[in-house]
């Protein structure tokens, strides 16, 4: 037995690296310890290995992949342009299927069925508010302690999902709402409509669609993920813009292309909000801002800058607000969020946001424009209570009401 799972790492993909190692200075992993199976080339080596016989899909096996953030930092220094997330992902839906975990129920039951359940989300996610209001949320092993970095969640809890904004004979985008987003992050939602309003748009969110699965996928459940991409593809069909605000997500959905027809359309039409604002702005459908003397320092999520490529249409969104762009750690390291990264490898995950933390401070500047929740989250936890971090449609959205962040 090699793989087990319909989908595995190909051969083709694996056959094209050409063991270079121009990927070994730009991962997180790699550069923390040193050591060659915490590296790219090491976890292909490993995948490889299996994909020829000559080692089992053990429990070293699901060590080495997991040990990887999924931050995709090596495909963009990668010259083979080896497409390393996919492998990645492949690689531990196999090992998830043939390495027994003791939390492997739980954790299913969470990433494959809760998160596209909006009643188990608004169900917890109130509970996760009224804790936050006893002050014990941030200091319980919810997540491995990530919840600490939570915005104030909102009571009663506001949806974005099912809603329909703006003139029915303007351009249709649809809003891409999320599991976690539409929950604990509506604050995006709603300036991310109320810009694409200004843009002449008409958002609406349907009801029906649901999680993008990257959470599930990337943590093994590769068949929770293909069925949320299944009903996102009914949900989202057509020919309009899907606009996301989550980094994680945009970068999930445009790789829907591996679901045929359907989910090529939604990888096609899918933009993160910065490249749709980035040009209405550009055509002069939405205003360039008077300058405000103040600065915002920019943190690249690797979903955006790796995942989709995406780094100049957030600092040209947080420029035409009038801001000043500060850039902290430029082709800097993951800051460690990464999904379910800091309940499996917690030292990692707080060695790097520790790390990005640091830049962050180091620029002494107290705006922090960030265009993934999960990022916002573990900057939220590594910076102090000086720090305002919002997403860069939140602070156009702001400047162009008006308001002062
Ligand atoms: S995805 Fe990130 S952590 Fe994983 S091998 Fe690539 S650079 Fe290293
Ligand atoms: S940069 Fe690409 S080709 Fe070179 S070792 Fe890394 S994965 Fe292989």
């Amino acid at each position: 037995m090699v793989w087990v799972t319909d989908h595995p790492p190909k051969s083709v993909d694996l056959d094209s690296c050409v063991t270079c190692g121009l990927c070994l200075p730009v991962c997180p992993t790699f550069r923390l310890t040193g050591d060659e199976t915490a590296s790219p080339r090491g976890r292909l080596a490993a995948i490889t290995a299996v994909a020829e016989g000559r080692i089992e899909v053990d429990e070293r096996f699901d060590e080495i992949t997991s040990f990887c953030l999924q931050c995709r930092a090596c495909e963009t220094a990668c010259p083979s342009m080896l497409p390393y997330g996919e492998v990645i992902e492949a690689a531990r839906a196999e090992a998830v299927a043939q390495v027994p975990r003791s939390n492997q129920a739980i954790r299913r039951l969470a990433l494959g069925r809760a998160l596209r359940s909006p009643l188990m989300m608004r169900a917890s996610t109130i509970e996760a508010a009224v804790l936050q209001r006893m002050d014990v949320l941030g200091s319980l092993p919810i997540v491995g302690g990530a919840t600490a970095g939570l915005r104030r969640l909102p009571l009663p809890l506001p949806s974005a999902r099912g809603g329909a904004w703006g003139p029915v004979d303007a351009e249709r985008v649809i809003l891409f709402t999320g599991c976690v987003a539409d929950t604990w992050f509506t604050e995006i939602h709603t300036a991310t409509v109320r810009v694409l309003l200004a843009a002449g748009y008409r958002v609406e969110a349907p009801v029906t669609q649901t999680c993008c699965g990257a959470l599930a996928s990337h943590s093994g459940f590769g068949s929770d993920a293909d069925s949320m991409a299944d009903t996102n593809i009914s949900s989202m069909a057509g020919d309009a813009t899907i606009v996301v605000n989550v980094a994680g997500c945009g970068a999930h959905l445009k790789a829907y292309g591996r679901y045929g027809d359907g989910g090529e359309g939604i990888a096609a039409r899918t933009k993160d909000v910065t490249e749709i604002v980035a040009q209405a702005i550009e055509e002069g459908r939405l205003p360039t801002l008077a300058s405000s003397g103040h600065r915002v320092v920019v943190q690249d999520p690797c979903h955006l800058e790796h995942g989709q490529k995406i780094t100049r249409e957030p600092r040209l969104l947080i420029e035409a607000a009038g801001y000043e762009v500060v850039d902290a750690d430029p082709g800097g390291m993951c800051c460690g969020a990464a999904g379910l990264y800091q309940v499996d490898h917690p030292d990692t995950a707080g060695q790097l946001g520790v790390a990005k933390a640091a830049k962050i401070e180091a620029t002494g500047v107290r705006l922090v424009a960030s265009g993934n929740a999960g990022c916002e989250m573990q900057l939220r936890r590594y910076l102090d209570d000086g720090y305002e971090i919002l997403h860069p449609v939140e602070i156009y959205a702001k400047a162009l009401a008006g308001q002062k962040t």
